[in-house]
């Protein structure tokens, strides 16, 4: 299988509780290649455009709060069959659901404030990554 590239984020809960360096350990650990990385706060329009599937969901107002209330961490990430493997290692979205040794098991306090974004496929990663990362900025 083809190198991939994802795009993970780590979330506000996560930076805010000193967890950053852990989740990048976990991440390379479990082979993924950093090929971008920055922190930035998000405002609330950019929040609003990169969850706008969710716009129609109940809990899009409480996401975009949360997504905002602090900085994150923007990772491009490659390895074998990226999107599929990181999902796997963030573990389910509601972290009670979530399996042994996954990112959100270890560090998610609940479904919102669940540490880590992963592109659900290589088309959205596809748009995830350039909304984040300019092509000189993937290294
Ligand atoms: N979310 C939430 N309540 C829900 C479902 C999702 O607050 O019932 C938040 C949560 O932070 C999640 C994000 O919205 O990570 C995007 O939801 P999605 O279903 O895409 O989950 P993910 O792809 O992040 O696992
Ligand atoms: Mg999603």
């Amino acid at each position: 299988m083809a190198l991939e590239r994802t795009l993970g984020i780590i979330k506000p809960d996560a930076v805010a509780g000193g967890h950053i360096g852990e989740i990048i350990a976990i991440t390379e650990q479990n082979g993924f290649r950093i090929r971008g990385a920055k922190m930035l706060r998000l405002s609330q329009s950019e929040t609003e455009a990169f969850y706008e599937v969710h716009r129609q969901r109940p809990f899009f107002a409480g996401l975009v709060k949360f997504m905002t209330e602090g900085p994150v961490i923007v990772l491009a990430l490659e390895r074998e069959d990226a999107v599929a493997q990181w999902r796997e290692l963030m573990g389910a979205t509601n972290p009670g659901n979530a399996a042994e040794g996954t990112i959100r098991k270890r560090f998610a306090e609940n479904i919102e404030r669940n540490s880590v974004h992963g592109s659900d496929a290589p088309e959205t990663a596809a748009q995830e990554i350039p909304f984040f990362f300019s092509g000189a900025e993937l290294l």
